[in-house]
């Protein structure tokens, strides 16, 4: 059997909520960690047509990627489409979950998706999140070292890009005298002041293990009081951010990378700025509404900025620097399915996964 809780464990084992930007949402939206899953449908929004095939093909979840409760909802008397779909949902018991900005912000998530599509290589994230990485130091006894540092590396600690279990160890003294009500792994209590044997032990967390790491090292360590000392770091983390930027195989030239990008994107219509005159080596690419990223595009030399949702005003900021091609939001994202169809074809093997018919474009063209 498997639990609304399963599934989300799996996806947030790939893009930990922590990562998720302030303003967004993601999360159980509607439903029950608790309740059994029937089936799952994949989809990159929640309308009525997707709830209703949902029923159609006896799926209980959706997993969207984007979130259809955004604000607070007041109350539920089905004024608007969120109001009416949350309520019908709650009617019919489908558990809604949406990962949304998590999935933007994580190296093989939305954008890695849409590089794959474009075929670029030496990628990377457009624009790194700050503030994700932490030092933690600790004093552990020696004898108590190997039993310490595993739980710590178990947890998730020490993880440095290709490389696990990194971990940096000083030996030194440490000092401490228990008060009589103490309850000491050395020494007695209301004794005198002991000194003992110790390794300063440092090692790197992301913040998504903080928690899981600091229980490690609580449930490890056999101190009553855990001396430890947790540092954030400037530290860029090259595997989380918004964006990514990576390379075409071969050069192009503008006119013909445009017929590409619209062939392998699958798209109608793309908008675009002036053409440079130059060939397009390098592209930034922002899945859904990128407009804050030129600056980044721009910083890195990319020849092309690929996003959706551009404003006529912000067209202008090309200014003959970069080609901008808006594709559309949907168009960019609409293969973000993939990625949670990967996550939960891998995780749980000849479970319904389906992913849904249903074009959710709000935006039609006339062309
Ligand atoms: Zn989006």
């Amino acid at each position: 059997m498997i639990f609304v809780k399963d599934i989300i464990a799996a996806i947030e084992a790939f893009a930990p909520v922590q990562y998720q930007e302030g303003y967004d949402n993601s999360g159980l939206q509607v439903g029950d960690t608790q309740a059994a899953v029937t089936g799952v449908l994949l989809t990159l929004d929640v309308t009525d047509a997707v709830l209703d095939e949902a029923m159609q093909c006896g799926a209980n979840m959706i997993v969207a990627h984007h979130p259809l409760i955004f604000s607070g909802l007041k109350r539920l008397t089905g004024r608007n489409y969120v109001e009416r779909i949350v309520q019908k949902a709650i009617k019919n018991d489908i558990h809604i979950y949406a990962a949304h900005t998590n999935l933007d912000n994580v190296r093989a998530g939305v954008n890695a998706k849409i590089a794959e599509k474009l075929g670029l290589v030496n990628t990377e994230i457009l624009s790194v999140m700050g503030g994700t990485l932490r030092k933690l130091h600790t004093y552990v006894p020696v004898a108590a070292l190997d039993k310490v540092r595993d739980a710590l590396f178990a947890a998730g600690a020490g993880e440095i890009g290709k490389y696990s279990e990194c971990s940096f160890g000083t030996e030194g003294k440490g000092t401490f005298r228990a008060a009589a009500d103490a309850n000491p792994a050395i020494g007695v209590a209301g004794g005198a002041r002991e000194q003992a044997d110790e390794v300063k032990l440092e090692v790197l967390i992301e913040k998504h293990t903080e928690s899981r790491v600091l229980k490690a090292l609580f449930d490890s360590h056999p101190y009553e009081e855990v001396a430890y000392e947790l540092v954030a770091l400037e530290n860029k983390n090259q595997q989380i951010g918004a964006g990514m930027v990576g390379y075409l195989p071969n050069p192009m030239d503008e006119m013909a990378f445009l017929a590409y990008l619209k062939e392998r994107m699958a798209v109608s219509c793309i908008r675009y700025t002036a053409l440079k005159g130059s060939d397009i080596r390098k592209a930034a690419i922002c899945g859904g509404s990128g407009s804050f990223l030129l600056k980044d595009a721009l910083a890195a030399g990319a020849d092309v900025f690929i996003t959706g949702d551009f404003k006529y005003h912000q067209f202008f900021d090309a200014e003959g620097r970069i080609l901008i091609a808006d594709i559309g939001h949907y168009e960019s994202e609409q293969y973000t399915v993939e990625i949670f169809e990967a996550i939960l074809n891998k995780k749980f093997p000849n479970f319904a996964v389906l992913v849904s018919k249903t074009n959710t474009n709000p935006v039609k063209y006339y062309c």
